[in-house]
This record gives C-alpha cells, sequence and structure tokens, in this order.
C-alpha cells in the first residue's frame, strides 16, 4: 500500500508482503469507515435477528440503523445480567447470540464485587486474532529489522472458574494465550518471542514470571523489544529481577533449573534453552549487586529499540518509572482493546504516550457514542432513547462515551470508557482515550470506585465501634512509588476518649477488613498476582479535612459546592495530607480470594 502519509512520516515501505495486505486492510476500513459500520450492524442483527433479546424490541428483521437506533435501548451490564445469569445456568437457548456461546471472558469491570461475565462466540476470536495481526505491520513501518531479533514480552494466564454449566469464565488474555490461534501461530519472523509458550501457560505467577525472565536473559543480546500487556506488568517484571537476580544468576551459571520451578512443561523446554554459561551469570550479578537500577533495561538487554507496553489511561503513572529504568526508550501503546470486543489499533505507535490515539478498526463491532459533556449530560432511559452518535459523525476536539454493539450479542452497550477525537485517519476517527468512567483507584488490572471504596471504609469502621470512634472524612490515592503500587486512604477519626481509643492493631486490622471488602479483581492483584502491596490507611490530624477545604476554596471551589475528593492526586494536597499524618497503618495479612466464583 502506498501507506498514507496521514499515519506520520518518516515510515518505511511495508516490510513484507503479508504486512502489504495487512495495511491494505486498514486503509480499506478506514477509508470506508461508515459503508464498513452499517455492514457490521446488518451482519449482527441479521446473525442474531432470533434471540430472545432482540426479539423483544420488535425489529421485524429490520437490519438498519434507523431501526435498530429507534427501537433498541442504550444499556449498561446491570440491565444484560438477568440474561447472562441464564447463559451461566446453563440455558442454552438463543438468548444474547444465536450463535453458540463459546465461554465467558471476566472483565476487570466488576459488579457486586466480582468481575463482569461477557459472553462471547467462537467466531470472535478470529476476530481478535485479526486485530493482533495488523499490531506488526504498523510497528515494522516505523522500527525496521524486527525481524533481526526477538520480543520479551511478560505474557500471564489467571486462574480459570467454571459456571454451573460448565462454560469456563476467564480474562480475555487468558482465553487468547491458551487458544489454538496463539499455540500454534505459524513462525513469523517478526513476531518470535523469548518467552516459550510453556512458560506463559502456566497459571502460577512466580513460575511463569521466573522462567520467562530467565529466558528473557539467556537470550538478552537478541531482545530488540521488552513489553507485557500494561506498563504495570513490565514494572512488575523488573521488580522480580531485582527480587530474584541471585537465583536466575545461579540457574545461568550451572544450567540447572532452580527446584522451585516444579511445572513439567515448562522444566522441559527452559532446560533445553539454558546451558550453563558463567560469563552470562557474572553480567547479570555485576549489574544487579549493587542495586541501582537506573537504565537496567538497557543496561541488560543492549538492543531494545522500544518498550511495548500500554501507558495510556491508568497505567499513565508508571510513566516515570518505565523511563527510569530504561532510560527514556519510546514506549508504544499499540492497541485499544476490552473483554466485550476489541476496538483498534495505534497507527503511529511512536509518539509520546500524550499523543497517543486509537483508530477504531470498523469491523470490530457496531460502535456508536453518547456525546460526553460533564455540564450538560445526556440522560439515558429506556423510554427517550438517546440520539446516539456514529463513527462517521464525531467531531474533532469532542469526547464521547463508548457504545457498543457485538457478534456475541451485547447490544447498543456502555463500555464505561470516555473518549476524545483527535483527529482522522481517512475516514476513521482517532480517539486518545480520556478515562474509564468512575474508577477512583487503580493500581494494575483493579478498577475500584467512589462506592466500594465507601462500602469499604463503613466495613472498616464498624472496627472502630467499640472504642467509641469514627471515620469523619477520608480519601484515598493510589501509590505507585513502591513496587508494587498500594492503596493510601486517609483517615481523620473522631476518638471520643483517646484513651480508650483504637491501639494500632485494630487500624492494622481495619487495613485488612477494607481489603476483603474491595471487588475479586482487587483481591486477585493482591494475593495470586502480587501486583498489588498491602493497603495503607494514613490516620492524619483533627482539622485536616478542613484545611482541604481550605485549600480548595481558596483555589476558587465554591463553599457551596464543596465536596470532599475521594481521590487525590494533585501534589499540593498530597503534601498538605502528608504533613498531618500521625500515623501509618499496614494490612497484616493477604485478603481472602479464590478463583472459586459466585455465580
Ligand atoms: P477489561 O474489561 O478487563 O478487558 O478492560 C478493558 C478496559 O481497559 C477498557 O474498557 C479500557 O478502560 C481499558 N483499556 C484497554 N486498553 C486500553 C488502552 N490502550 N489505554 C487505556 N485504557 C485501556
Amino acid at each position: 500500500m502506498a501507506v498514507d502519509s496521514a499515519i506520520s512520516s518518516p515510515v518505511g515501505p511495508p516490510a513484507c508482503e503479508k504486512d502489504a495486505k495487512a495495511l491494505q486492510f486498514i486503509e480499506e476500513m478506514t477509508k470506508n469507515c461508515d459503508e464498513v459500520q452499517e455492514n457490521v450492524l446488518s451482519e449482527i442483527l441479521a446473525q442474531n435477528a432470533g434471540t430472545e433479546y432482540l426479539q423483544q424490541w420488535n425489529l421485524a428483521g429490520a437490519t438498519d440503523r434507523e431501526t435498530f437506533k429507534s427501537k433498541v435501548p442504550v444499556v449498561g451490564y446491570e440491565d444484560l445480567q438477568p440474561y447472562i445469569q441464564r447463559i451461566a445456568n446453563g440455558d442454552r437457548s438463543p438468548i444474547l447470540s444465536s450463535h453458540p456461546i463459546s465461554e465467558f471472558l471476566t472483565s476487570s469491570g466488576t459488579s457486586a464485587g466480582e468481575r463482569k461475565l461477557m459472553p462471547t462466540i467462537a467466531a470472535e476470536m478470529d476476530r481478535r486474532q485479526k486485530l493482533y495481526s495488523l499490531l506488526m505491520p504498523v510497528m515494522n513501518l516505523y522500527v525496521p529489522g524486527l525481524d533481526k531479533g526477538k520480543g520479551l514480552y511478560f505474557l500471564f494466564i489467571k486462574a480459570e472458574a467454571k459456571t454451573p454449566s460448565g462454560l469456563v469464565a476467564r480474562p480475555v488474555l487468558t482465553s487468547y494465550y491458551k487458544s489454538q490461534q496463539f499455540k500454534t501461530r505459524p513462525f513469523d519472523p517478526y513476531n518470535v518471542y523469548t518467552s516459550p509458550n510453556e512458560t506463559i501457560l502456566c497459571v502460577d505467577a512466580f513460575q511463569s514470571m521466573y522462567s520467562q525472565m530467565l529466558c528473557g536473559l539467556v537470550y538478552r543480546e537478541q531482545v530488540l523489544r521488552c513489553g507485557a500487556v500494561f506498563a504495570s506488568g513490565l514494572v512488575r517484571a523488573i521488580k522480580f529481577l531485582q527480587l530474584n537476580w541471585k537465583q536466575l544468576a545461579l540457574d545461568i551459571e550451572s544450567g540447572n533449573l532452580n527446584p522451585k520451578i516444579t511445572d513439567p512443561a515448562i522444566r522441559e523446554c527452559v532446560s533445553k534453552i539454558v546451558k550453563p554459561d558463567p560469563e552470562l551469570a557474572r553480567f547479570v550479578r555485576d549489574e544487579c549487586c549493587e542495586g541501582n537500577w537506573e537504565g537496567i533495561i538497557t543496561r541488560i538487554w543492549p538492543n531494545t529499540k522500544y518498550l511495548d507496553v500500554i501507558v495510556t489511561g491508568a497505567m499513565a503513572q508508571y510513566i516515570p518509572i518505565l523511563d527510569y529504568y530504561s532510560g527514556n526508550l519510546p514506549k508504544t501503546c499499540t492497541m485499544y482493546a476490552s473483554s466485550e470486543c476489541y476496538f483498534g489499533l495505534n497507527l503511529t505507535p511512536m509518539v509520546k504516550p500524550s499523543e497517543v490515539c486509537y483508530t477504531i478498526m470498523p469491523n470490530m463491532g457496531y460502535f456508536e457514542f453518547i456525546p460526553h459533556d460533564p455540564s450538560n449530560p445526556v440522560t439515558i432511559s429506556p423510554d427517550s432513547p438517546p440520539h446516539l452518535l456514529d463513527l462517521a459523525d464525531l467531531e474533532i476536539g469532542k469526547e464521547y462515551e463508548l457504545v457498543i454493539s457485538t457478534y456475541s450479542g451485547l447490544c447498543r452497550y456502555r463500555v464505561g470508557d470516555i473518549l476524545q477525537v483527535k483527529g482522522f485517519y481517512n475516514s476513521a476517527p482517532q480517539f486518545k482515550f480520556i478515562r474509564r468512567k468512575n474508577v477512583l483507584l487503580s493500581i494494575d488490572a483493579d478498577k475500584t470506585d467512589e462506592t466500594e471504596l465507601q462500602t469499604a471504609v463503613e466495613n472498616a469502621s464498624e472496627l472502630l465501634k467499640e472504642f467509641n470512634t469514627t471515620v469523619v472524612e477520608y480519601t484515598s490515592y493510589g501509590d505507585t512509588k513502591t513496587i508494587p503500587g498500594h492503596y493510601v486512604i486517609y483517615w481523620e477519626l473522631l476518638v471520643k476518649d483517646p484513651s480508650t481509643g483504637p491501639t494500632d492493631d485494630v487500624l492494622d486490622r481495619c487495613c485488612l477488613a477494607m481489603e476483603e471488602s474491595l471487588n475479586s479483581v482487587y483481591r486477585q492483584s493482591r494475593v495470586a498476582d502480587n501486583s498489588i502491596g498491602p493497603l495503607e490507611i494514613r490516620i492524619v490530624q483533627n482539622g485536616t479535612f478542613e484545611e482541604l477545604m481550605d485549600y480548595a476554596i481558596s483555589r476558587g471551589a465554591s463553599i457551596n459546592q464543596y465536596k470532599v475528593p475521594r481521590c487525590v492526586s494533585f501534589t499540593p494536597i498530597m503534601e498538605l495530607l502528608d504533613s498531618r499524618v500521625v500515623s501509618v497503618h499496614f494490612s497484616p495479612a493477604p485478603p481472602h480470594w479464590t478463583s472459586e466464583r459466585r455465580f
């Protein structure tokens, strides 16, 4: 393809015939965005015309946008939950989709403390695979020679659960890595990983990370790019190296694998890769022994050209630490996706994180947009369907909330993401990811909203009752200066009688009680993945929250409308809070979590 100069310049020619085809596909999709969308909706409606869900809206076989928009309501997860529950319980009738539900994808968004369940169909895997297949052809335009080495990617699967009817429920990436599409992918010189499949496909987080790091060290000179899905994953990998380099060096020196790696498939494949190499072992020790982690990525993997990690949205908080570890290597955010639907890709992956835009591929689903203007919110009610905009109707500079309809049977489903149009590639809008609605705290995959935080504070403060103590005000902060990051909750207490106030031990237990109340994604990250550290409560002096209000008012907030922010990140506010801390408490134990879930 003559890659349009709008993708960016300077760009090279397609790296190979396969890439040329992929780029041609992007051209076709983005040039005919509206037409493709019309066809996708019509296909979805025709395919699912007989479903119970669509039947109730009396489309009478219509597959056009106008009828669809006038008859089908815009919904959220709670509206669909009764249907989803029936599928989970084993009802095989065509409820949402006329195609059989192949599995449930568990979103990191939660409902009543559990991951949301997204029913999916087999054909969706091919659509996801198609989007993945476009990523390297775009990257090859900007970074030549990626076929001359390997990618060090830290990729993980998570525990699966089974619904009462025997369908598996697992995160979308676990589903993808376990699929034949991934496991038996044809060799592609532009997409060779240092991690053998066996190391990725081990559910034990330690064994998986250890073996992937070990292979990454062995292949260190061949590594041309380092990555994980999200920035938090790569930061965690480097922390893992900091904690485990001695044992890793020992394995490299002797060629024998750490006995803690018990997974037979990993042992078999990694033992073929790791051979005694005293020189490499010495190198690893020399680089790590002084505890200097600045530039560690480029020291250990000197040929790394970029970091392939998502640093947009909540992940932006990890940019400084990644810059520190990598001496400011470029960070590429290649893709924008969710459990509900994979949306699109970044056509200019080498831009700065603040300039990253994603182009939604119109073949992935049918996309609609609710104009998002906090001063003039759109009311969504089943009786008066709002006028939602199509991909082709959007305007540069405006913000929108994303609504999707998918082949799997989601119809006009609000994803919760707020996007801003930054420009167009051909006729396809390019979006900056602004934020996810209602997310207060996020360290890794967790997303904690205001209600969950409020409930957690209420539950924990039950422990204070017998000490005649109440929490009068609170706020929170996602601290990513520690690795792993952790939640910090500032509490101002009213202690009726200081001589019988809560002890340190009680306040420590309050931390744990908060963690027990948080959603399952948080607790899984704490327990199984170790990607979130123990929750911390900082008790502040009496009057601190009044000072916070004075500060906000001095900066122009209205005294009548002032509300305590339930999450803070603005440095002067943090400094004020931290200067008033009287005691600090940490959760003494991990909260309860099991891979079993309630259905
Ligand atoms: P999940 O439901 O766990 O698959 O999470 C999907 C959500 O993760 C999306 O709806 C976004 O809020 C967020 N997300 C996914 N990709 C990106 C990205 N590239 N940049 C920012 N946020 C993202």
